[in-house]
């Protein structure tokens, strides 16, 4: 199967805003061999709870070789740019190769924009959009408000399922970055594959396709619940 002449404009764009490698791979297991080669093994690694690298369990295969950092921090006692390696997806990318990212800490994004050695991007093919206003409503209209109520969260999307704008203290959308091009301090590797990883749908396609991305994104969910250090009170 080759890439879909969508995936093929994406990987130029990427190419033409200085990434480097861009690399794609039709089937999404592809990628782990290719992602493990870039990884030194003594490399310390951040992956900011990034769904699409766990759905390929490429966390376990780092862990079984030695690599550290993959646990969950508590507040304070970790940042991503102590890291070696930033592992993780972006919430969607555009035609033109900008990367569209919005965090509630900023543990992702800040690391994607300064201060990691290398950042590694794995993108599934459900998260591409036409452009940044896409990317946008697709943050704020599909993966915000569904990981809101997925985790449990006090926020009106979690009710609604769309963006109030809101001002709950359990706001997840505190940081949006949008790299228009790469950031000339941080390498930066990304592998794109023709397969659906990680959260990220538009609302037109069929539901099965949603169906299944939703479910995978539930599968990993509760692998993360289990890994959550115990509360203390
Ligand atoms: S700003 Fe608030 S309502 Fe909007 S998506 Fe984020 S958490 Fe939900």
């Amino acid at each position: 199967m080759a890439a879909t002449q969508e995936m093929e404009r994406v990987i130029k764009a990427l190419k033409l805003n200085n990434y480097n490698p861009v690399l794609y791979v039709d089937k999404a297991k592809d990628a782990v061999p290719i992602i493990l080669d870039m990884i030194p093994a003594d490399a310390s690694i951040e992956m900011a709870g990034a769904v699409s690298v766990s759905q390929l369990g490429i966390q376990d295969l780092l862990r079984k070789r030695g690599n550290k950092g993959m646990e969950f921090p508590r507040p304070g006692e970790s940042s991503p740019a102590r890291k070696d390696v930033l592992l993780v997806s972006t919430n969607a990318v555009t035609l033109d190769g900008k990367l569209v990212n919005t965090d509630g800490m900023g543990n992702r994004v800040t690391g994607m924009a300064y201060g990691v050695k290398k950042v590694i991007l794995l993108i599934g093919a459900n998260k591409i959009v036409r452009d940044v206003n896409e990317a946008l409503d697709r943050v704020q209209n599909v993966i915000a408000p569904y990981h809101a109520k997925y985790i449990g969260l006090n926020t009106p999307c979690a009710l609604t399922e769309a963006c109030s704008d809101c001002d709950s203290p359990q706001r997840i959308c505190n940081i949006t970055t949008i790299l228009l091009k790469k950031p000339p301090m941080t390498d930066f590797a990304i592998v794109l594959t023709g397969e659906d990883l990680g959260l990220g749908w538009d609302p037109a396609w069929p539901e099965d396709r949603i169906e299944k991305i939703k479910a995978a994104y539930r599968v990993e969910m509760e692998k993360f619940r289990a890994m959550l250090p115990p509360r203390k009170d």
